[in-house]
C-alpha cells in the first residue's frame, strides 16, 4: 500500500471555449510547480473527448473518441506530469459515458476547476509489473530532500 498525510493548498482556474482540458491542467501544475496536485472538483462542458475504457490492458488500449456536446459531471484523479484522470460525461439525453482521460477534451463553454495540492507530499509514477502501467508513487517532501 502507498499512503501519506499532508496539509492542503487550493488553486482554482477557469478554462474557456476551445481550450484542451488535460494539457491545460498539466501546464497549470507545471507553471505553479505543484508536486502533489489532484482534482478537487470540475464542472463544465466539452465538444469532444478521447477516453480509454475499463477493459484496456497495457497491450490493448480500448479507446473511444466522443464527439458532440457533453456536460462534465465528474472529473477525478491525480494531476502530476503523467496525470491519471477519470471523467464522466453526460450527453444531451443525460446518458453518461466514463473512462480514463486520454486527451482531446475540448472545452465547449467553460471548465471551472479546483485543484488541490498536498503540500507535504510529492507524486511520481513508476512502472508496476503487477499491472503493466506506471502507477502512483507517494513520497514525503521531507524524504530525499
Ligand atoms: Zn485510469
Amino acid at each position: 500500500m502507498a499512503a501519506g498525510a499532508s496539509d492542503l493548498t487550493v488553486h482554482a482556474l477557469r478554462l474557456g471555449p476551445g481550450q484542451e482540458l488535460l494539457s491545460s491542467l498539466v501546464a497549470f501544475t507545471e507553471e505553479r510547480k505543484l508536486r502533489a496536485p489532484f482534482i478537487m472538483t470540475c464542472v463544465g462542458s466539452v465538444t469532444e473527448a478521447k477516453l480509454r475504457l475499463a477493459d484496456a490492458t497495457a497491450e490493448n488500449s480500448r479507446l473511444v473518441h466522443l464527439q458532440g456536446k457533453f456536460e462534465i459531471v465528474s472529473l477525478v484523479g491525480t494531476l502530476n506530469r503523467e496525470a491519471h484522470l477519470h471523467i464522466c460525461l453526460a450527453d444531451k439525453e443525460g446518458r453518461t459515458f466514463g473512462g480514463h482521460v486520454m486527451g482531446d477534451l475540448k472545452v465547449f463553454t467553460t471548465a471551472e476547476v479546483v485543484v488541490g495540492e498536498a503540500s507535504d507530499l510529492k507524486f511520481a509514477r513508476e512502472m508496476d509489473d503487477r499491472t503493466g502501467f506506471p502507477e502512483l508513487v507517494i513520497n514525503s517532501r521531507s524524504e530525499h530532500a
